[in-house]
C-alpha cells in the first residue's frame, strides 16, 4: 500500500485526473468523518466546497451503506451525477425482492435481539444494518448478532463495519458492481475510487491495473487497496489535488 499524496504517487494521480475518469467515493468515514450518532455525520464545511467543484470538473459518484435518499440529502448541493445506496444495490434491479426479503429477516432479528440494550436496528428497506457502537459489551453483542443472522431463514450476505454488521440480500450487487455499472454507464477508461471500510473491500478487490485506482482512508495491511489515505483529514488535500490536476490540464 502507498501513500497517495507522497510525492512518488504524484504522476499516477496526475494520469487518472487527465483521463476519461469517474471518481467515486464511499462517504461515512470517507468523504465525512465517522461519528459517534450516524445521524449527526455531515462533510466539514471546507470537504463540502472542495467536493462541489471536484462534482463539476469530473463525473462524480457516491456508494454508501445508507440509503440513497439518506445519503443525498447529506451531499448537500454538489453537482453529483450519480448517488448510489445500500452497498451498490439501491437503484437496481430486483429491489421488490429485497425489500420483501428484509422485512423478513427485521422480523426475525427483531424477534432476536430486540431486548439487547445498546444494539439498533436500522432499516434501511434494502438491507439492514445492525449497531452496536453503543453497547456495553460491543464482544458480546457482535456474536450474538452474528448467531441472530446466521439462524435466518432468508439468506444474507453479512459485511461487517466500524461496530456495525450489516446484512444484505444473497442477491444483490455490491459496492464492487456497481462501480463496474456506472464505469460503463459513463464510458469512462478509468475509475478512482476511496473507502474505508469493510464494504469497500468489494470495491478494492477487483484489482484492474490501468482501469481503476483504489484507495483507502486509513493504512491497512488486510485492506487490497493499492493506496491509502493516512486519515480523512486527509481527503480535503486529495480533492484539492484533483481540482488542481484538472485546471491545469484545461489551461494548456
Ligand atoms: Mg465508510
Amino acid at each position: 500500500m502507498r501513500h497517495l499524496l507522497a510525492r512518488e504517487s504524484g504522476e499516477v494521480l496526475a494520469q487518472l485526473a487527465w483521463s476519461r475518469v469517474l471518481v467515486a467515493f464511499d462517504f461515512d468515514g470517507t468523504l465525512a468523518p465517522i461519528v459517534a450518532n450516524r445521524e449527526m455525520a455531515h462533510m466539514r464545511t471546507r470537504t463540502s466546497e472542495l467536493f462541489a467543484k471536484v462534482c463539476s470538473l469530473y463525473p462524480c459518484a457516491v456508494i454508501s451503506g445508507r440509503s440513497q435518499s439518506d445519503v443525498s440529502a447529506r451531499l448537500a448541493s454538489a453537482p453529483i451525477k450519480y448517488v448510489i445506496g445500500n452497498h451498490g444495490l439501491e437503484p437496481g434491479a430486483s429491489l421488490d425482492e429485497f425489500e420483501e426479503e428484509i422485512a423478513q429477516a427485521r422480523a426475525s432479528l427483531q424477534a432476536a435481539l430486540g431486548g439487547m440494550t445498546g444494539v439498533d436496528l436500522e432499516d434501511k428497506r434494502y438491507s439492514l444494518a445492525l449497531h452496536y457502537r453503543r453497547s456495553r459489551n460491543k464482544r458480546l453483542a457482535r456474536s450474538a448478532i452474528l448467531a441472530a443472522v446466521a439462524a435466518l431463514p432468508v439468506r444474507m450476505r453479512v459485511v461487517p463495519g466500524k461496530l456495525v454488521v450489516n446484512v444484505v440480500p444473497e442477491r444483490a450487487p455490491n459496492k464492487g458492481d456497481a462501480l463496474l455499472e456506472l464505469r460503463k454507464t459513463e464510458q469512462a477508461d478509468t475509475a478512482l475510487y476511496v473507502g474505508d471500510d469493510v464494504t469497500d473491500e468489494d470495491v478494492f478487490e477487483l484489482d484492474q491495473p490501468g482501469r481503476l485506482l483504489t484507495v483507502r482512508v486509513g493504512e491497512s495491511q488486510s485492506s487490497a487497496a493499492a493506496y491509502f489515505l493516512r486519515d480523512q483529514n486527509e481527503m480535503d488535500r486529495l480533492l484539492a489535488k484533483l481540482i488542481s490536476l484538472r485546471e491545469k490540464r484545461s489551461s494548456t
